[in-house]
């Protein structure tokens, strides 16, 4: 018999796939970052993980792992879950959130770990009734800064100017200064944007739930963010749209 070692993993189930009949690759996140395993038979009305594997569960997973280092399901301990499903719009942020932070970690296993801590924060306020769309526009900036695209929300990114912030290039990379602006295309901003921005991509962790935003504005920051995240990953994060459609 092959020798097959059992590993434990925990984290947040993000995403299924369905492979075969009543199979699934399930893509979850957890404090050593980013995982997926195997799920036999997971599909079948009576399979005993099934409640375990629900999008946005907390659990435990046993695997066995093969020589490749491919995990399959041993059995599956779901712990808590955060889906909030008497709140359309709370369900519409955490398919967002789901989607995000299955696509956004995906070069290699273990990315993502910084984030979770973040992820866990968001669905916790969520849950506890938090503003679901400040909680969408945060992560998003967290996520985009925590893989490398992170926006430069301190200074001027032309000459490192503090004063007089007034728009905000994203091909440069973050805020523009009043005597640099309309050097390439910058698109001037409300100040309470801004604001948001720098509050979003400064934001330590266990801070979330200290403000939330306006709907007009988190809604055009979602935009806006999603747009650079497209420019940067090459792909748009469908979710979003049946978020502005259904907030
Ligand atoms: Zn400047």
């Amino acid at each position: 018999m092959a020798n097959l070692e059992t590993v434990k993993k925990i984290g947040i189930v993000l995403h299924k796939t369905p492979v075969k009949e009543a199979d699934a690759m399930v893509n979850c996140l957890g404090p050593d970052g980013r995982f997926s395993f195997y799920a036999r038979g997971v599909r079948k009305a009576k399979s005993k993980n099934a409640f375990s594997l629900s999008e946005l569960t907390l659990g435990e997973f046993a695997c066995v792992s093969s020589t490749g280092g491919l995990l399959t399901l041993k059995e599956a301990y779901g712990n808590r879950n955060f889906l909030k499903d008497d709140d359309f719009d709370a369900i519409a942020v955490e398919n967002f959130l789901c989607e995000l932070s299955s696509h956004i970690f995906f070069e290699e296993e273990g990315e993502g770990a910084s984030y979770y801590p973040y992820l866990l924060e968001a669905l916790e306020a969520i849950k506890e009734g938090f503003d679901p769309l400040s909680i969408a526009f945060l992560c998003l900036a967290i996520a985009l800064r925590e893989v490398g695209y992170g926006l430069e929300v301190n200074c001027c990114v032309r000459c490192k100017s503090r004063e007089h912030i007034t728009a905000i290039s994203f091909s440069d990379g973050g805020f523009i200064c009043l005597s640099c602006y309309g050097q390439g295309e910058d698109s001037a901003e409300d100040e309470y944007l801004l604001r948001m921005y720098r509050y979003a991509f400064r934001l330590p962790l266990g801070l979330m739930r200290k403000n939330s935003f306006r709907k007009e504005f988190a809604l055009a920051g979602l935009i806006e963010l999603e747009k650079y995240f497209a420019d940067c990953f090459g792909y748009h994060l469908n979710s979003l749209r049946f978020l502005i459609e259904n907030c």
